[in-house]
């Protein structure tokens, strides 16, 4: 564990008297007025600043939100949208503040098909104007200020501006994604301007520089959110989605609102666990995977043993059986997800579970309301991306946040003049219409977002979240699971390798790590395993162990945790 110490507290903060907080940073540290994990050092700075300066968990979190959108724009920012879960320690209550895209009015349940009726292929989908969803993101943090926030948007994209027009500097995340996900930027000028300056992809260490998005920022500090929901920059954003073929007016950006969704909640032994409800479908597998692991026994078996992998994948199988039949957004398709969680239901399901096979198919539940064919469209689909921050605060408010546009770059198309992505959010309907998750106007689509909180006897004790697309939903139930079952410290819970398997026909990905006498047994067991190690996810988590906060950051990118202290 490296940590370092500084000063964080500003003149003008030591101006008004305001406490001078010390804080350690690294993949590992603790705090005792408050905590920023983030996949990314620039955002995790500019969070512990504004927790410095005497701002809360969710001033902190939006100020990230838009340090994210300079130093990660191809994983987040203004063109997106997310899922922040609140706990408000005043009120002693948990609330997501739901930013997700939705389609535009003139969506149509067909607009993915081909004329032959196929679904347009993927990597041609993506960057298509009828993909782009409207963006909730500053929706999100504007209605998170005005519920829960202490500080204005403007202070608080004030350090960003900062960031875009002077530089980050190109962490490896960046670099790697830009040489791996890159290609898709060469055939838009704009960005390949920003990311490919001499027709070459910047490298770690380089700086990047967006004027352009610096300007966007200094005119919503000036305007406010009006100026993309009501204004110029919308105006701007809605002509290049017509140009890419779409049909969102601003009519569909006036009328963009955000919902406060009850998180869902579940046990797991002593703990009760919040998490994202529909339109993500995160949640709800989350907490099926636990149930079918807690009601099997899993803690019988050691948490690296070749037995404890199996049942992971067998339970995430049945879980993601009921989502994709089911799942898609309640304001348009009905869902009792109570009954999803019902003991007498988990013990049915728990009871397909082989001690040493895998059985194919594994049809979904009887869960009643409209239901899907399990087969999924066989996207051929890079990682998506996005990004998770967690916060905590010397009050005792904590944040989960996780935020995205979807695949690297979104669309790929970046706004002629403003400097940012246009997401390509609405690939996470099902391309087919007639289905749970089919596209409609005003539609969100399922997303797999999990940000999640964790109590004991009624306090805080986890908050955690990842991106990773479907591969959300495997990485935090893991942790979880480590966490929860195991009783594991935070860094191997963390670290310890992950597997993802949501179809049990389909080959499962495993990290690197996996011991091949694991694998072996696996593949005795009848699991298809890829041939080669990928990741699963990038788990960032807060635990609070009395007054005192812990922050781990995961180890598969570059993010930090910062801890805060008071000298005085
Ligand atoms: N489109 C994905 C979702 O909403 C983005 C999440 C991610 O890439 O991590 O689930």
């Amino acid at each position: 564990m490296s940590t370092v110490c500084l000063a964080l507290a500003s003149a003008t903060a030591a101006a008004e008297a305001k406490p001078t907080m010390v804080t350690s940073i690294g993949p590992i540290v603790g705090g005792e007025d408050g905590m920023v994990v983030s996949s990314n050092n620039d955002a995790a700075r500019v969070g512990a600043a504004v927790l410095a300066d005497g701002g809360n968990a969710v001033d902190a979190a939006v100020a990230m939100q838009f340090a994210l959108g300079v130093a990660e724009p191809g994983y987040s920012g203004i063109g997106g949208g997310g899922f922040m879960m609140i706990y408000d320690a005043d009120t002693k209550s948990v609330t997501v503040i739901d930013s997700r895209e939705r389609a535009p009015a003139k969506a149509k349940a067909g607009m993915f098909l081909q004329p032959d009726g196929k679904p347009v292929p993927f990597e041609l989908r993506r960057t298509l104007g009828v993909a782009v969803g409207v963006p909730g993101a500053l929706a999100g943090l504007q209605a998170a200020l005005d519920e829960f926030g202490t500080r204005s948007l403007a202070a608080l994209i004030e350090p960003s501006i900062a960031l875009a027009e002077h530089g980050v500097v190109v962490t490896k995340l960046l670099a790697d994604s830009l040489a791996e996900h890159g290609a898709i930027l060469t055939e838009n000028p704009i960005a390949s301007a920003v990311f490919f300056p001499d027709g070459e992809p910047l490298q770690i260490g380089d700086l990047l520089v967006q004027p352009d998005l610096a300007e966007t920022m200094r005119t919503l500090a000036d305007d406010g959110i009006d100026a993309f929901y009501r204004g110029e920059i919308g105006e701007a954003f809605v002509a290049e989605v017509k140009a890419a073929g779409g049909k969102m007016t601003l009519a569909d950006l006036k009328n963009y609102e955000v919902t406060f969704d009850e998180p869902l909640t579940g046990r797991y032994g002593d703990y009760e666990l919040f998490t994202a409800a529909p339109p993500s479908s995160g949640g709800i597998t989350v907490l099926q995977f636990l149930d079918l692991l807690e009601t099997v026994g899993v803690g019988k078996h050691a948490v690296g043993s070749s037995a404890r992998y199996h049942l992971v994948m067998k339970a995430m199988q049945l879980a993601f059986a009921d989502r994709n039949a089911y799942l898609g957004d309640p304001e348009f398709v009905p869902l009792d997800l109570g009954a999803w969680l019902d003991p007498k239901y988990i013990a049915k399901r728990a009871a397909l579970i082989e001690l040493d096979g895998n059985t194919c198919p594994l049809p979904p539940g009887d869960l009643g309301g409209m239901a899907a064919a399990a087969d999924l469209v066989d996207d051929v689909r890079a990682d998506p991306q996005t990004t998770h921050v967690n916060v905590a605060d010397r009050w005792g408010n904590l944040v989960s946040f996780t935020t995205s546009i979807e695949q690297h770059y979104g669309t790929g198309r970046m706004l002629p003049g403003y400097g940012f992505f246009l997401n390509n959010q609405l690939t996470d309907f099902d391309p087919r219409p007639g289905r749970p998750n089919s596209p409609a106007p005003d539609k969100r689509p399922l997303s797999s977002m999990s940000p999640t909180l964790v109590f004991r006897d009624g306090a805080p004790v986890y908050a955690l979240g990842s991106p990773g697309g479907p591969r959300i939903i495997a990485a935090v139930a893991q942790v979880l699971l480590n966490l929860l079952e195991y009783g594991l410290e935070l860094e191997p819970a963390v670290a310890l390798p992950r597997v993802f398997s949501d179809l049990c026909d389909r080959k499962a990905r495993w990290e690197p790590g996996l011991p091949a006498a694991v694998r072996t047994k696996l593949k005795q067991w009848g699991h298809g395993l890829r041939d080669d190690p990928e990741d699963v996810g990038d788990v960032g988590v807060i635990r609070r162990e009395g007054g005192t906060f812990v922050g781990v950051a995961d180890p598969r990118r570059d993010g930090v945790a910062v801890g805060l202290t008071r000298t005085e």
